[in-house]
């Protein structure tokens, strides 16, 4: 028999990509809209791990299934780790992507190449069926560069820089994302968790 798994996110594109990773599992996994939860969670964690339980737990204690729920964001090294798990809030609610660039371009004016180091983070959380957790988390190293290039990716991908591409993250095709980026390598982490502990 297949378990259930919830994803606790409204973005579709996130949870196809969660379908593909996990797609040798015997689970049968459904968005939160699929499980008729509808609720906002606020995220008031002070790490990516802490914000990713928090959602997986609120969803767990409404249906009781496997949960699993991610946080992602940006730190600077110039800016001492921010924006981090404000990232997606960085230039206010509603703020369009441009808005956020635009914010931290201005912040990072006139700062030397090799000052602008950054990574990507994203955390994830699982919730099995009688509340045992785990986290796993993963980062993507790159430079912030000084105005954006490239049409694909979202949110800060055109001025995330790869030195090993030569590239922005929004100059790269999505397989190539995929493979490197925080969010595949922290999905790769919990899809191999998971395995071991359905084996179990
Ligand atoms: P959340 O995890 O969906 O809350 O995302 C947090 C924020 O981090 C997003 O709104 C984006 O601005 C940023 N972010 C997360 N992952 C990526 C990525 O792969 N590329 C660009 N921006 C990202």
């Amino acid at each position: 028999m297949r378990d259930l798994l919830v994803v606790a996110t409204k973005n579709k594109g996130k949870l196809n990509e969660i379908k593909e990773i996990t797609r040798d599992l015997p689970l049968n996994v459904i968005s939160m809209e699929e499980a008729g939860i509808s609720e906002d969670i606020d995220e008031t964690g002070s790490t990516f791990e802490e914000n990713a339980l928090i959602k997986a737990r609120a969803v767990h204690g409404i249906i009781g299934a496997m949960v699993m729920a991610d946080d992602s964001g940006l730190e600077v090294d110039w800016l001492n780790g921010a924006p981090g798990v404000h990232t997606s809030r960085f230039a206010g609610e509603g703020a369009s992507d441009m808005d956020k660039i635009n914010k931290l371009l201005g912040l990072m004016k006139g700062v030397p190449f090799e000052k602008r180091k950054a990574r990507f983070v994203c955390a994830i959380a699982v919730i099995m069926p009688d509340g045992e957790s785990f986290t796993v988390r993963g980062t993507c190293e790159g430079y912030i560069c000084e105005e954006p290039r490239g049409k694909n990716g979202f949110g800060y991908d055109p001025v995330f820089y790869l030195e090993e591409f030569g590239k922005t993250m929004a100059e790269i095709d999505l397989d190539t994302k995929n493979s490197i980026s925080h969010r595949g390598k922290a999905l790769r982490l919990m899809a191999e968790e998971l395995k071991r502990k359905l084996k179990r």
